[in-house]
């Protein structure tokens, strides 16, 4: 293999001189310590290579030679700087996935992941990536819940030819997976709702244009997660991120952000703390990239479950995180600011029609689960430009919005969207269930969640139509909690459990209670509350019973 090592001499004088003492963790591998040997395989492979440098191979090499062509570390390791995961053969039960040699999991096909920044789309984008759907992906097309789209079915063969389609409407695949800075999830009404308090769509764009693919920080220890929003919804699941901005007005200052850092979610739940600083609009790069700098240079290496982020915050705490930050990579104090309000709303996915600042509307709907394909996505651009608008938004609760539409251009809009099965008035259930990609593509995966999320949706909608009640319904297919189970009001776990005959079967562990926005906090785990899949229904419909019947006002 090839090799540029990293950290390169040109990371190691771009690190800032560290001269503060750190005595608890020696043994964490952080580079700030001096800790540069690799004390994992996954260090020893961005060591070995950046994973930027991966494209090249792809573009001269695996894409002409085919998919057994591919250096084993490229395969499973640096091609996610990229957006390509091998994903999971088919016909292979959850009870494997544990059991299993990657390899033996790995089809020869691929998830490509699509980034979109800010959830910001155009008609033409849209468009284009319906059109890699229908042409390269067997029509697959899924919205994440971090405003991604994400494809199936990809042949090594294909890739470069999708990059060209995609980059000739500047959209792009850079650093979607991997240890680096993923997405930069927006407000999705950024810039255009009534109600903001700051549009930062600017710092979305900026924070992209500086430093993704870039290899100032394109080795990290895992991977980077970001959110900015301006809006008084707060939309963008600010507390399960390494960094957010929120927006908030400072009695001096004016409108800017505050700064939350070291959320994350999977096996070791932790919201992100504010660490009592307002930063104005312009501010917002310099501070990510400290923040950034900080992870790259303080961040554990030496154990992959701990190399998150939220780790280091755990030990250091928001004021010592603060000063380093100060200290040591902004070269200037930061302004204390207020904390911002709650939000103003339970459901905060901007589904329905609502005013823009403009005086036209923005349209949100609802598919199922995120689960979309590539024709519904050309002919949503085709209802969008039908009816005056080029721009689109996703959402980090797996939605889609339509911008800019005159007011006497909505029920049509609507009526064509709907037609498409993409409603603009949602059941509850529709509108608050979210799930992961689970083990029809997932190798990590250990049950079915994607079809058990649709179908649960309509099972839901007959037995309980009159429910009108926010709800959130995150089902999950392993312990990752890809789609957040801990924050769920009903947070679904997947693994094997047994059913009344003693059988492992598919089924989830419950999480009650969680939620993000409104006294954020993670769902309560029962011992041995749990449930196999095919009881799900009846389950849920019991619990949202017995919570109709006995909740209080709000
Ligand atoms: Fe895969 Fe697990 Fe994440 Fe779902 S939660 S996408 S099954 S890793």
């Amino acid at each position: 293999m090839a090799s540029a090592p990293t950290p390169d001499d040109a990371a190691a004088e771009r690190r800032p001189a560290v001269t503060r003492k750190v005595t608890r963790h020696r043994g964490e591998g952080q580079w700030a310590m001096g800790h540069f040997t690799p004390l994992n395989a996954n260090e020893q492979s961005k060591k070995d290579d950046d994973g930027l440098n991966v494209r090249t191979r792809i573009e001269t090499i695996y894409a002409h030679r085919g998919f057994d062509s591919i250096d084993p570390a490229d395969l499973r390791g640096r091609m996610r700087w990229w957006g390509l995961y091998t994903q999971r053969k088919p016909g292979i039960d959850g009870g494997k996935t544990a059991i299993l040699e990657p390899h033996e999991l790995d089809d020869e096909y691929f998830m490509l992941r699509i980034r979109i920044d800010g959830g910001r789309l155009t008609t033409a984008q849209l468009r284009a990536i319906g059109e890699v759907s229908a042409t390269y992906a067997r029509g697959s097309a899924d919205i994440t819940d971090r405003q991604n789209i994400q494809l199936h079915w990809i042949r090594i063969e294909d890739v470069p030819a999708i990059w060209q389609k995609l980059e000739a409407v500047g959209l792009s695949t850079t650093e979607a997976c991997g240890d680096c800075p993923r997405v930069i999830i927006g407000s999705p009404v950024a810039g255009i709702a009534e109600d903001e308090i700051i549009d930062g769509s600017w710092a979305v764009d900026e924070i992209h244009e500086r430093y993704i693919g870039n290899k100032e920080f394109s080795n990290l220890p895992r991977k980077f997660k970001t959110a900015v929003s301006g809006s008084p919804v707060q939309d963008v699941v600010h507390e399960i991120n390494d960094i957010a901005f929120v927006g908030v007005v400072h009695p001096e200052h004016g409108p800017g952000f505050d700064v939350w850092v070291g959320g994350g979610l999977s096996t070791n739940p932790r919201l992100a703390e504010r660490l009592g600083a307002w930063v104005p609009l312009e501010q917002v790069p310099d501070v990510w990239a400290g923040v950034v700098g900080i992870f790259r240079d303080y961040g554990y290496r030496r154990l992959r479950t701990r190399a998150r982020l939220k780790f280091l915050m755990a030990d250091w705490g928001p004021a010592k995180f603060r000063q380093v930050l100060e200290d040591d990579y902004l070269k200037t104090p930061l302004i204390d600011g207020p904390a911002p309000a709650e939000p103003s709303t339970r459901w905060r996915d901007h589904v329905g029609v609502h005013p823009q600042k403009d005086g036209r509307f923005y349209v949100g709907f609802s598919p199922k689960v995120g689960r979309v394909d590539g024709t519904t996505l050309a002919a949503i651009a085709d209802a969008a430009a039908a009816h005056g608008s080029d721009r689109l938004r996703t959402t980090v609760e797996q939605k889609m919005i339509v911008l800019d539409v005159e007011g006497d251009r909505v029920d049509s809009l609507v009526a064509a969207l709907e037609a498409l099965d993409l409603q603009v008035r949602p059941s509850s259930f529709r509108r608050g269930t979210i799930a992961c990609t689970g083990i029809e593509y997932c190798k990590l995966a250990i049950v079915e969640t994607k079809g058990r999320g649709q179908d649960l949706i309509a099972d839901l909608e007959k037995r309980l139509p009159d429910f009108d009640q926010p709800i959130s319904i995150n089902i999950n297919g392993c312990p990752n909690a890809c789609a957040r189970v801990q924050t769920g009001d009903i947070g679904l776990k997947g693994q094997l459990v047994l059913n009344a005959d003693g059988e492992q079967v598919e089924g989830f562990q419950v999480h009650l209670g969680g939620t993000l926005g409104f006294q954020a906090g993670f769902g309560r785990k029962i011992r041995g509350h749990k449930v196999t899949a095919d009881e799900l229904p009846d389950y849920v419909e019991r619990v949202l019973r017995r919570f109709d019947q006995e909740r209080t006002e709000d």
